[in-house]
């Protein structure tokens, strides 16, 4: 699938479901979001309905998020399903890590391209107060069980001003233990409050963080289609990497579509939702007719994320209903 502007579709980000167990400040309000009720997700049938669809569209890449997306019974099933189907060239999770530690082995197993730990600091106590939930442990475990496996592995760690900047240095020192990308975020209004302030911690401020610490960093080719400029350090068995998620440095080659627990399709992180694919489904809309809508919605596409913002009203979603 090409987009109106020449790019080729070939990502879909699917979040499985809006329900966390933790609560970390950036993404949503201690209280939790008003959830969705289990008959205005997308069923697992639904999802096995579409993405042959999707593949049939040219998707090559699934990356299954929430949510938590291990929150959802019988997650481990759907993807177990999807893996053997063999339908995309690399399938990729990104979770918390609280309920992952068991279900590494299966990770391995299903051969499951890379998995993405969200990890914003190494210090329990700070954890706790950043996610709300006294469970570092949890997370650790499952990190030391992806090294066990040699799951492949990124760690995505959101920078806050007086939060955690305090562990850009420990988080990047991982690399240097560990075969792992450490990717730092710059944090974005998706926080379930419609809250938006002003962001210290830019795409900017990390690489001098980081040269300051590190020295000089030195730029790694990366995909076509990455979010993050990635960079290796003398020494280090891994990378680090920015993703500059607020600059929206990457649109221009922006590869990614999403899918919401609800089912609505959305063309660009920072837009409006596209199509409403559940209900679609619903209206027992035949096979060619939905692709025929992805592939128009697709055609909508604005330039980059400055502009699919200014085209909708503000932004009041906590990344948790869009996958991030
Ligand atoms: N619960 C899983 C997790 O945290 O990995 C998957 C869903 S979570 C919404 C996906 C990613 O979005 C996480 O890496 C998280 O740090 C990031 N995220 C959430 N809210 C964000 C925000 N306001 N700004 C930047 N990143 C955010
Ligand atoms: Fe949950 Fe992920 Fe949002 Fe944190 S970032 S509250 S782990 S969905």
């Amino acid at each position: 699938m090409k987009d109106n502007h020449g790019r080729t579709i070939d990502y879909l980000r699917l979040a499985i479901t809006d329900r966390c167990n933790l609560r970390c400040h950036y993404c949503m309000p201690a209280s939790g979001l008003d959830w969705l009720k289990r008959d205005e997700l997308l069923s697992y049938e639904e999802i096995e309905q579409l993405l042959p669809l999707f593949s049939s569209l040219g998707i090559r890449k699934l990356r299954f998020t929430g949510g938590e997306p291990f929150m959802r019974r019988d997650f481990d099933k759907l993807l177990t399903r999807v893996a053997k189907s063999n339908q995309f060239e690399s399938i990729t999770i990104t979770t918390n890590g609280v309920l992952t530690a068991p279900y590494v082995p299966l990770l391995k197993e299903l051969n499951i391209h890379s998995v993405n730990l969200s990890l914003d600091t190494l210090d329990e106590k700070r954890f706790a107060a950043i996610t709300r939930r006294d469970v570092f442990p949890d997370v650790m475990r499952t990190l030391d069980a992806l090294m066990a496996h040699g799951i492949r592995t990124k760690i995505n760690a959101v920078i806050m001003e007086g939060v955690n900047e305090d562990d850009i240095l420990p988080l990047a020192m991982l690399s240097k233990e560990l075969p792992i990308d450490v990717r730092f975020i710059e944090e974005m209004p998706f926080n379930g409050r419609g809250d938006r302030h002003a962001v210290k911690w830019n795409r900017k401020g990390l690489i001098e963080a980081l040269e300051n610490v590190l020295g000089n960093l030195m730029p790694i080719g990366t995909e076509p289609n990455a979010t993050s400029e990635n960079y290796s350090i003398e020494g280090h068995q891994g990378t680090v990497g920015i993703i500059a998620a607020w600059s929206r440095t990457f649109c221009g080659t922006c590869n990614r579509i999403r899918l919401t627990p609800s089912g609505e399709m959305k063309t660009c992180l920072y837009g409006r939702n596209e199509l409403n694919l559940g209900a679609l489904l619903r209206s027992n809309a035949s096979t060619n007719q939905i692709a025929e809508e992805i592939e128009q919605a697709v055609l909508r596409r604005k330039k980059d994320g400055i502009e699919a913002e200014a085209a909708r009203t503000p932004l009041e979603e906590s990344m948790a209903t869009i996958g991030g």
